[in-house]
């Protein structure tokens, strides 16, 4: 049988294992310090927990589930990692660097099943969930292989947008956004972390009531059902209107700020037509709504999109923003490595 990761328990869950296991309460405390400040790489490094208790944690956790398998590093400082889960998936997380810092994209399941036409994820049905710990330790393996490098390098940011539909893995994805958050692990801000959502509705509601100020990105991608369905599946399920109706109340509930992401398709989406279709769409919440345009990377099974003109953006962005619509291009980082969802997996896959 598999052991769970360590990795995966809250602060809380982990001071009442102890508690349940006969051990003192402060344990965790100490614990987690080792785990998250001083990253050890086996248990046994724990030199001021007593030899009874590394055995006790020996026999139920592991600490890293996941295993190196490549890395990839590209000329701009994006780095790709491919890891092997115990029961031989395989699954990516991408490092980022960015002027504000370093930012890791995880991944939360095995696959998608949303299946979104234009992403290389989709292309693999969902063959499980990652637990709370396989996320957290795609965290740790990126900041132990920084802390090797030995140039003080932290991670500073997350974003939830490697391979899966988070929201379709939710109570392990909030599990994750706790540990990462907790002052007294890795102490990532929870502004500084952003999910990526595909548009379960109901997700979106539940996920505006559990008080964590993590900021959200729901993947548009059209301003109309009919387009939306055409390259969303999801669509058929949770169409614009549920989606904003679940956006409209996470702005009332935080009023925090929501990212609309927009992958730019030539001849699909990217006329001025939608570009004015989406600003009505969200003329209502302007000053909420950030739309981030994102140029496509194709993806080798998808054949039939292929990226917008650059002048095409460009007047998209400019009819957004004559709208009153913020929006950013956004640049391009690690396409030398294939840094775009599901790539490098999918290659590998085939090779194998
Ligand atoms: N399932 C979630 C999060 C993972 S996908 C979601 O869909 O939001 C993260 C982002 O990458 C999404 O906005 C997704 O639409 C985008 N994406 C997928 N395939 C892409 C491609 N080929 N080119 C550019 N962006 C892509
Ligand atoms: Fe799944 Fe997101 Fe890819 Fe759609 S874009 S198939 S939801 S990973």
């Amino acid at each position: 049988m598999n052991k769970p990761s360590i990795y995966g328990l809250t602060n809380d869950a982990l001071t009442e294992w102890f508690l349940a296991n006969g051990q003192k309460k402060f344990r965790a405390t100490q614990v987690w310090d080792w785990l998250y400040v001083k990253r050890i790489h086996a248990f046994s490094e724990m030199s001021n927990i007593a030899k009874d208790c590394i055995a006790l944690l020996e026999e139920n956790f592991v600490l890293q589930p996941l295993e190196q398998k490549i890395v990839q590093e590209s000329a701009d400082g994006t780095i790709k990692y491919l890891f092997e889960l115990y029961d031989g998936n395989l699954i990516e997380t991408v490092l980022m660097r960015h002027e504000y810092g370093l930012s890791v994209c995880v991944t939360t399941q095995v696959g998608c099943n949303i299946g979104c036409t234009f992403c290389a994820s989709g292309l693999l049905k969902k063959q499980r969930d990652l637990s709370a710990g396989e996320i957290v330790s795609q965290i740790m393996q990126v900041q132990h292989y920084l802390d090797e490098k030995d140039e003080g390098d932290r991670v500073s940011h997350i974003v939830v947008m490697g391979i899966g539909e988070p929201f379709d893995n939710y109570d392990h994805v909030m599990s994750f956004l706790k540990i990462v958050n907790h002052a007294k692990g890795l102490a990532i801000g929870a502004r500084h972390i952003t999910v990526s959502t595909s548009g379960l509705a109901p997700k979106i509601k539940e996920f505006a009531e559990n008080g964590l100020q993590v900021n959200l990105a729901i993947s548009l991608h059209a301003p109309n059902n009919e387009i939306r369905t055409s390259i969303m599946r999801i669509n058929r399920s949770f169409p614009i209107e549920k989606l904003m109706e679940a956006v409209d109340y996470y702005l009332e509930k935080t009023n925090r700020r929501i990212t609309f992401e927009y992958i730019m398709l030539r001849g699909v989406n990217d006329q001025k037509e939608q570009a004015l279709e989406l600003a009505a769409l969200l003329a209502n919440k302007r000053h909420l709504a950030y739309v981030n345009l994102i140029p496509y990377n194709s993806v080798s099974e998808h054949d039939q999109y292929s990226r917008s003109k650059k002048a095409d953006v460009q007047a998209f962005h400019d009819t957004l923003k004559k709208k009153g619509i913020n929006s950013v291009i956004r640049k391009e980082q690690g396409s030398d490595i294939d840094a775009a969802c599901g790539q490098l997996r999918s290659k590998q896959m085939k090779k194998d």
